[in-house]
């Protein structure tokens, strides 16, 4: 504990002793129950020495120290995130909720594309201090990695090696790289590491002889320069080296750069690295292509220093990097250096927002690319706004896809294949079944349930966001078009024939700009939708016809067409009103006024019924658990459906008295009529619209009174 104080106390930027010592406690009290690690030590090491790696090699605040301390309560304890957001605050909860997440996402799964993980990674972390505290985690666990099988090792190691060593080279954390990719190196190919490492050892002795050698003259112009600095001369990392043998196809003795010399200034005036440049310059040759000034084009970490390979004792190549302290300490702890040495920065935690805004946006910028970074290329081609706009999610079997932010399980289905797409019904996300509208998040798994038909829904068109399930909808939508309108061609053609009518191409066009429609398909599609009826319509024409020739003028045709639309929308069930699709049922047209009772159908909603339809008893009969309550409302304003028959002696006009006497009633409107006549009994059905019963009752009343009418029933369906 005090070794943390100590290290908060010296390299921290903000140290509230006293929340480092509460977070302490509270990870102690919550692990203590738990199962020890795989080292045998008690569990609550491992947040310690996380916290310790914050503290000592990635330093920024107090709050990520906090956070490194409890960063495994939430997924090993009883304890939940209310409980450290209740103690410690929704800052603190973010990171430690973070950083579950994030191991929960990537370390579930079997890592295939391993730049889309280091972007789902980022796309989660709305706080780099997440990714810092991660980096710690992970550095602790790859140390510690020897206590595991080696399928774990192996698995964990390239993970690190593939998601977390670029990842930290982005945000300029040299040392935690070189450590990550070592480590997992090491656990990856033992051989290789342990070759080069011996190599490394045996020559240790010769090594260091040349670099003392090396260095002297340097040593003493600088002195001599009154110049304060450090020089020293370090062995590259063993990845590095492998990767260079590897490139080169070289073996390890003809590697001339296995190691680096290294001058650290103490100034503050960057000039000096370009004078001490010279200096070297002129005890030892230069190779002039190897020059390089990161000093006044920083890499896009952050890094600078100046790069320059010279010529040595006994023609061996050298490179020496000149740089300041400041840029020494930038180079090691990337981003969290850049903090301390912002200029003008107080002590205060908007300062810190900022900074960790600034950070983001670093980030964010497409990578500059040279020959040398290509680790850093994932994020090449991608705009700024990158993280903002798309999700990271997991198909059942791990494999990530990537999707526009705000998509929806429907994208995700047609996203996987068309086919997926068009044969959705339903879908599980993390396990728990979700409407399809739901939006995902990063790290979801989803499953999609799929139906032997096709199930598209014209409506997913209303919220799916990327441009293939988009694309998708419409064609699809586009073709049952084409299908309805063939098929309701079809219909209009026969119906036609059937009542031994023919229409112009004029008299089509009249008839679809009265009825409001702007072209033939729409029209045809209303038929086969049966959001029209063609036997209605053609009556109506036969009735317009005959209206004329009789000089009358018919009521506009639009009044009626307009009804008809809007027979199907009908009224609502009372009781609570549901959220159910509810529809009339075609076999008994019940109406207001009616005793009524709802049937719950397979899909199709709530279909209303009369209590006295026979069709409904016999149903009942089998699934009498369907069967609801229903009532009217107290008052309505629809209109409905009903079907009357009429039986009577034939003589010439019944037909045009019965349907003036209906519309003159209280303007009631015709759906249709048909009748014929047989051995002089005319018989005609007649479907109208009304308000209620009452209007019907009064209707058949009057209907009843016609000369010649004999008979007047309401009938159950409506079978014209
Ligand atoms: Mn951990």
């Amino acid at each position: 504990m005090t070794r943390l104080i100590d290290l908060c106390r010296n390299n921290l930027y903000t140290f509230d002793e006293n929340l480092i010592r509460r977070a302490f406690e509270f990870s102690w009290n919550a692990h203590v129950k738990g199962k020890p690690r795989a080292s045998g030590e008690p569990y609550f090491s491992h947040p310690y020495e996380v916290a310790l790696v914050v503290a000592k090699e990635i330093p920024l605040d107090d709050i990520s120290v906090a956070a490194a301390l409890l960063h495994d309560v939430v997924e090993d304890t009883a304890y939940d995130l209310r409980a450290i957001r209740a103690e410690f605050g929704d800052g603190i909860a973010d990171i430690v909720d973070g950083v579950t997440k994030i191991s929960g996402a990537v370390e579930s799964h079997e890592i295939t594309r391993a730049e889309n993980y280091r972007k789902m990674l980022l796309s989660m972390a709305k706080d780099v201090r997440v990714i810092l505290v991660k980096f710690a985690d992970r550095l602790h666990n790859m140390r510690t990695l020897g206590f595991l099988s080696s399928e774990k090792q192996k698995r964990i190691s390239k993970e690190t090696l593939e998601i977390y060593a670029p990842l930290a080279h982005r945000f300029g954390l040299a040392k935690v790289k070189w450590e990550f990719e070592d480590l997992a190196f090491k656990h990856l190919n033992t051989s290789d590491y342990e070759y080069i490492s011996r190599k490394l050892n045996a020559k240790r002795r010769e090594r260091e002889a040349y670099i003392r050698k090396f260095i002297q003259p340097i040593k003493e112009r600088l002195n001599a320069d009154e110049y304060r600095f450090e020089i020293t001369g370090r062995p590259k990392h063993i990845y590095s080296i492998y990767n260079k043998m590897v490139k080169r196809s070289k073996p390890i003795e003809e590697i001339y750069d296995l190691f680096a010399v290294r001058v650290i200034l103490d100034t503050a005036d960057k000039n000096d690295c370009f004078s001490v440049y010279g200096v070297v310059s002129e005890i030892y040759t230069p190779v002039p292509e190897r020059f390089k000034d990161y000093i006044s084009v920083p890499k896009q970490n952050g890094y600078q220093s100046i790069h320059t390979t010279v010529v040595g004792p006994e023609g061996k190549m050298v490179e020496v990097q000149i740089r300041t302290k400041q840029m020494d300490e930038v180079a090691d702890h990337g981003v969290a250096a850049h903090w301390k040495y912002k200029e003008g920065v107080k002590e205060s935690d908007r300062k810190l927002e900022e900074w960790i805004l600034w950070v983001r946006e670093i980030l964010e910028q497409p990578a500059v690319s040279s020959g040398e970074e290509a680790a850093t290329s994932f994020l090449e081609g991608f705009k700024l706004d990158l993280y903002q706009d798309e999700i990271y999610v997991f198909t059942p079997k791990g494999d990530l896809q990537i999707l526009p932010k705000g998509a929806t399980p429907v994208d995700f289905a047609f996203e996987i294949h068309s086919q997926v797409g068009t044969h959705c019904v339903g879908a599980k996300v993390n396990g728990r079944i979700v409407p399809l509208n739901s939006k995902l998040n990063s790290g979801d798994q989803i499953e999609i349930i799929t139906s032997s038909n096709p199930n598209v829904n014209p409506d997913w068109e209303k919220f799916v966001v990327s441009r293939k399930a988009k694309a998708h909808i419409r064609r699809w939508i586009n073709e049952e078009s084409r299908k309805k309108a063939a098929d309701g061609e079809e219909t209009w053609t026969k119906r036609l024939k059937k009542h031994k009518m023919t229409l112009t191409e004029e008299e089509l066009a009249k008839l679809l700009r009265e009825l409001k429609y702007d072209n033939a398909q729409k029209f045809y599609i209303a038929i086969s939708e049966e959001d029209v009826d063609a036997d209605q319509i053609i009556a109506r024409l036969t009735q317009q016809k005959s209206s004329h020739a009789a000089g009358e003028s018919s009521k506009p045709a639009r009044t009626f067409v307009e009804i008809a639309r809007n027979a199907s929308e009908g009224i609502i069930v009372d009781g609570s009103r549901t959220e159910w699709k509810i529809s009339y049922a075609k076999c008994c047209n019940p109406i207001p006024g009616d005793e009524i009772v709802g049937f719950v159908t397979m899909g199709e909603g709530i279909k209303v019924h009369r209590r006295s339809c026979p069709n409904l008893s016999r149903m009942a009969a089998s699934a009498k658990e369907r069967i609801i309550d229903a009532s009217w409302p107290g008052e309505s304003s629809g209109l409905f459906v009903a079907g009357v028959s009429v039986s009577g002696m034939d003589r010439p006009g019944i037909l045009t008295e019965l349907t003036h006497s209906i519309s003159n009633y209280q303007n009631t409107n015709i759906r249709s009529v048909s009748a014929e006549v047989r051995n002089a009994i005319f018989e005609s059905l007649i479907i109208i619209y009304v308000k209620d019963k009452e209007h019907l009752e009064r209707l058949i009343d009057k209907l009843k009174k016609i000369e010649g009418v004999t008979r007047v029933d309401r009938i159950q369906g409506q079978s014209v």
